[in-house]
């Protein structure tokens, strides 16, 4: 049976790696925060001490870390460790290009290189219903496949070295523009003096349906359970949401793609931030931005 090692337990890796002790791997698990180790020990989770104890004697690395300068430290203080063959599959949020980088430094090494970011938040890692968004060789990601079916529900391998994260900063590109414009329905429809119950059920239902509207809606009372009915407290922070905004723009930039409203998505998320909201679910937005 396969080795794992793990490394960021924070609010998305704690739950992955809990369905994969679920499945009775052995799982050695590491974080700067030594208490988000310590919690996952009574549930089987093997710590390691430091990065260098989690690079010892394991077949599979999994990293869920905050960001690609983050990502790229960490593989840098254990690479020379690693046995060739290895496989590292980094689930974090991370630019594009610095994804690719890292497939070229792993590969230099005669290591294994995936980026597999997920959609589907915490929530998803809990329940084990994440999708991956795999980019990297076929013959690594059938090793990974059976773990990101452990961990999740759907898993894709988009493409070559970086595609995993160029698809994620599509949706989520997607998601801010689409949360952005249902807030402004919902603006019109009361201006209107509609009943918004009312306009749920013809918005979820009609050609204006969307994922932002029919599982997330952002009115208080209105649609499923969701952030709205809880303050806005995060699900999705509008802090990651921008940081996702950011390396969409920058691929947007480097591409010479035009998408305004991707653009004008960002310039609303900075704006929030910038107003000390970015804790606040990503959907608040639908609330600050006039
Ligand atoms: P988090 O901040 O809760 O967890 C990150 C963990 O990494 C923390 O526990 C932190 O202590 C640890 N860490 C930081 N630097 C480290 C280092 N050098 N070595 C070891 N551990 C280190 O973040 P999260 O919500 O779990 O998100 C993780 C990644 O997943 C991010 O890239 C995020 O964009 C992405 N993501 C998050 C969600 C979500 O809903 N939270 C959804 C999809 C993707």
């Amino acid at each position: 049976m396969k080795k794992i090692g793990f490394i960021g337990l924070g609010n998305m890796g704690a739950r992955m790696v809990k369905n994969l002790l679920n499945a009775n791997y052995e799982v050695t698990g590491y974080d700067i925060n030594e208490e988000f180790v310590n919690q996952l020990l009574p549930i089987g989770l093997k710590k390691a001490s430091d990065l260098n104890d989690i690079s010892k004697d394991t077949d599979i690395i999994i990293t869920m870390l905050p960001n690609g300068e983050i990502v790229e430290g960490v593989l840098d203080s254990i690479i020379d460790s690693l046995r060739p063959g290895t496989l590292i599959s980094d689930s974090s949020t991370i630019d594009v290009d610095k994804a690719k980088h890292l497939h070229k430094k792993c590969e230099d090494r005669k290591l294994l290189f995936l980026d597999a970011p997920v959609s589907g938040g915490v929530g998803g890692a809990e329940d084990g219903t994440l999708t991956f968004m795999v980019g990297g060789g076929e013959d690594a990601y059938e090793i990974m496949l059976p773990f990101f079916q452990i961990m999740g529900k759907n898993s894709l391998l988009c493409g070559s070295p970086g595609s995993g994260q160029a698809t994620k900063a599509c949706n989520n590109m997607l998601l801010a523009t689409t949360m952005i414009g249902v807030g402004e329905a919902f603006s019109l429809g009361q201006n209107l003096g509609l009943d918004p119950e009312k306009l749920f059920e013809i918005l979820s239902t009609s050609t204006g349906s969307c994922w932002a509207i029919n599982s997330y809606c952002p009115v208080k009372g209105v649609g499923p359970s969701s952030p709205a009915d809880n303050d806005f407290k995060p699900g999705f922070s509008a802090d990651l949401m921008l940081k996702d905004l950011t390396i969409a723009l920058k691929a947007i930039e480097s591409t010479n793609t035009s998408a305004p409203f991707g653009k004008n998505s960002q310039e609303n998320f900075k704006r929030m931030v910038k107003e000390n909201r970015g804790s606040l679910d990503f959907s608040a937005i639908t609330k600050f931005n006039n």
